[in-house]
């Protein structure tokens, strides 16, 4: 993985999580940190340090805030590092802590995202709680900041963070990572209005928000665009002058750390151990306690197996860890009981003197026990009903270095995006669970060992070190579009360097866009005129230059507005051309009009559903338009609904483009666009001055058109093909002002 650096870096990394890597310990009267030695751990630090580092300031350590408990708070500041990190612990009342994190984050937010609404609990007191705990962080990060810093967000504890940190610090870099699933809009519109626009504007305060899968990215762009109102293309987020981007970045694992494990002597005497204490096929299956996990639901679907295949009694079982987790929550208690209960009832109906279908386990492993039991077991049972990527699944594969070995995945786990040799279940089928059980059984090893390979090759690939490089790697490329944004504004020497290419030139040609370029959105189209200084200026530029109208509109509007003027027109975005000379339209040659009759059924439609939008019939497209609905959000939903059915419905071999407009959807004939439309006027030259000013993604067909010399400008802060941005239409009569002086010098 490549790091793009635009720059000498110059900052150090800023770390800021629900918790401190990190344990305190004392020996002899002195505290001391201990790291812990997780995959994000080691991942950070090869950011900073080792063959990756040159990404941030050299010799300086990861600064790392987060929530601190007792243990910190007595420890002194300048205790508070390792030769790595320097921890900066924040502290919260006791009551302000349970309302946050068991109320806000463990009773709302994680229930809600992992798609249990029945047990997420709407309480003013949490949200205000997690309010004052992200201030709390903030406060803390406004301490540790320095100029030049990049501040890496984690997780839902902490999603209105970076639109604080955006607010004080505009030019910031922020990463966002989310590590949980990002719900479809249907769930996350289960909270209050209020606070789930705050979250959304809080992620968006970052440049690049990452997801465990596509999946995930895809749902919250589609939120923030029906929540915040933020348009997306191609996972960029346009918000005011500038872009976020939301992205999948699957994490991982440390790969070799667990691939090594399999020829460790001292894993290798415990996989012995395990092997000899039970001498058949082994199934195994480790997680935290919690209802996301799926622990009922594999139990029904082992008991299932036990009564499908009574051929198998005693020649198996099944291994279940369960790791302590949150269980002072009744919640969690009350699960507890009820997996104690199904694993002895499965025990008692099927199990014998010699024989314990199911060995249950409710403690936490070392790593050398987890190993052993990765590499001892014949089949990883991997179950949750929910999760958000399942590190165990990879951790599992990883550790099988003899190529043996089968995993049975939940399609439920972000790990199933790229794990697809695995055995794919639905955990919520037991009969589904019990037939992929006697599968993985019966599998022949040389098939084990295909199916792990390319596993393994593909975790190898992108381990955990990869995705932070690829994140940062994303973080620069974003950042260097910020700085490209930033500077193609056009300002104060652009501005002369267009007017001193204008000046010195001698055959001239401009092609302007009309709505949103020479003349406001408004919400009737039949009463957007031209501002009368814009008219003048136009007129006095049409004098001497060759000037050309490039619009949607049709041509009967056209005529109207630049009645008189010795312009050149290109009406209904191409179909219909005006030469300067001849004064008369004339169709474009590929313009047959059949296909409207099977399509304006469809808009009529949805103006049927969509109360306020009409039908728009042009000469040679049909055009759905939604700017006077007054429920904007609902309208943006039909739009895309629509656009939707219709590019479902639409033939090929119609040959019909739709065009996303700005509150229009418009169908045409692919033949011809506005730039193959200008590209003849071009070919009327030789012009050795050529500008083109719009603000529609149609304008985007016309910036391509041109050739790399032509000063093409971008009517808004949109993304755009075009050299310059004009902030918006009120800047055009500036920039026409300046050209038009020229002209009277010129005269
Ligand atoms: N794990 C652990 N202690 C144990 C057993 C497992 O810390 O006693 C680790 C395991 O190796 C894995 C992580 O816990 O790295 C579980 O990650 P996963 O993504 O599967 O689930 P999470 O608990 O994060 O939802």
């Amino acid at each position: 993985m490549s790091y793009f650096l635009p720059n000498k870096p110059q900052g150090r990394l800023i770390i800021v999580a629900y918790r401190l890597p990190f344990k305190i310990e004392e020996k002899n009267g002195q505290t001391k940190m201990v790291q812990n030695s997780g995959g994000l751990v080691s991942a950070v630090l090869s950011l900073t340090k080792g063959p990756n580092s040159t990404l941030f300031a050299p010799h300086q350590k990861c600064q790392w805030i987060g929530f601190g408990d007792s243990e910190f708070s007595a420890a002194d500041q300048r205790d508070l590092q390792t030769e790595d990190f320097v921890a900066h612990p924040v502290f919260l009342d006791k009551q302000i802590q349970e309302n946050y994190y068991e109320g806000f984050c463990n009773n709302l937010l994680w229930p809600l995202c992992h798609y249990f609404p029945s047990l997420a609990r709407f309480e003013d007191r949490y949200y205000q709680a997690y309010h004052v705990a992200n201030e709390a962080i903030f406060s803390r990060l406004v301490q540790v900041i320095r100029p030049g810093d990049v501040v890496w967000v984690h997780d839902y504890q902490l999603m209105l963070l970076p639109a604080m940190v955006r607010a004080r610090f505009p030019e910031q870099k922020i990463g966002f990572f989310f590590h949980i699933p990002f719900p479809s809009f249907e769930v996350f519109r289960l909270l209050p209005v209020s606070w789930r626009k705050s979250l959304i504007d809080g992620v968006l305060g970052a440049d690049l928000i990452g997801f465990h899968t596509n999946d995930y990215a895809e749902y919250f762009l589609k939120t923030a665009w029906l929540v915040s109102g933020y348009n997306n293309k191609l996972h960029y987020i346009h918000i005011e002058n500038r872009v976020a981007k939301a992205d999948a970045f699957p994490i991982s694992i440390d790969f070799e750390k667990f691939a090594g494990a399999y020829s460790d002597p001292e894993i290798g005497l415990a996989r012995l151990e395990i092997k000899k204490a039970l001498p058949f096929k082994i199934i195994f299956s480790v997680d935290r306690l919690d209802y996301s996990k799926g622990i009922i639901h594999r139990l029904r679907g082992f008991r299932q197996f036990l009564h499908n295949c009574p051929e198998w009694h005693g020649r198996i079982s099944l291994v279940m860890v369960v790791v302590p987790s949150r269980d002072t929550i009744e919640q969690y208690q009350q699960m507890k009981s009820e997996i104690d209960q199904t694993v002895g009832t499965i025990n008692a109906d099927f199990g014998s003197i010699n024989w314990q279908p199911v060995i249950y386990q409710y403690r936490s492993m070392t790593f050398t026990e987890l190993s052993a039991m990765y590499t001892a077991s014949d089949v990883a049972l991997v179950t949750p009903v929910r999760d958000g990527m399942n590190l165990v699944c990879k951790e599992y594969v990883a550790s099988r270095a003899d190529g043996k070995g089968v995993l049975i995945l939940s399609e439920m786990a972000g790990a199933a995006a790229e794990l697809g040799e695995a055995l794919i279940i639905n955990p919520l089928d037991a009969q589904d669970t019990a037939e992929a059980i006697r599968t993985a059984l019966v599998m022949p090893e040389p098939e084990q060992a295909k199916r792990m390979q390319l596993m393994r090759d593909r975790i190898r690939d992108y381990d955990v070190f990869t995705w932070t490089a690829d994140f940062f790697a994303q973080m620069n490329m974003l950042d260097m579009e910020q700085n490209r944004l930033r500077q193609t504004y056009l300002n104060d020497s652009s501005t002369k360097l267009i007017r001193s290419a204008y000046e010195s030139s001698s055959r001239r040609i401009l092609f302007f866009d009309y709505d949103g370029t020479l003349a406001p959105i408004v919400p009737d189209p039949a009463s957007a005129f031209m501002p009368e200084e814009i008219k003048t200026l136009i007129r006095r530029i049409s004098e001497r230059d060759t000037t050309v109208i490039v619009s949607g509109r049709d041509r009967g509007f056209l005529d109207r507005q630049f009645h008189g003027f010795k312009i050149g027109m290109i009406a209904e975005h191409g179909a219909l051309v005006k030469d300067l000379d001849q004064q008369q339209w004339r169709l474009n040659e590929n313009c047959d009009m059949d296909w409207k009759q099977s399509v304006l059924p469809i808009l009529q439609t949805y103006v049927q559903r969509c109360p306020g939008a009409f039908v728009e019939d042009k000469e040679t497209s049909l055009a759905w338009h939604y700017r006077n609905v007054e429920d904007e959000l609902y309208a943006t939903r039909r739009a895309q609904e629509l656009l939707w059915q219709l590019k479902i419905y639409l033939q090929p071999d119609l040959n019909l483009q739709i065009l996303d407009g700005n509150k229009v959807l418009e169908i045409k004939k692919t033949d011809f666009n506005k730039g193959t439309s200008a590209r003849a006027f071009l070919e009327s030259g030789p012009y050795d001055f050529i500008l083109a000013i719009g603000d529609d993604v149609t304008d985007e067909d016309l910036f391509r058109a041109m050739p790399e010399s032509a000063f093409t400008i971008k009517v808004g802060d949109d993304m755009s093909l075009a050299r310059y941005h004009i902030k918006n239409q009120g800047g055009v009569s500036q920039l026409l002002a300046v050209l038009a002086r020229g002209n009277d010098q010129l005269n």
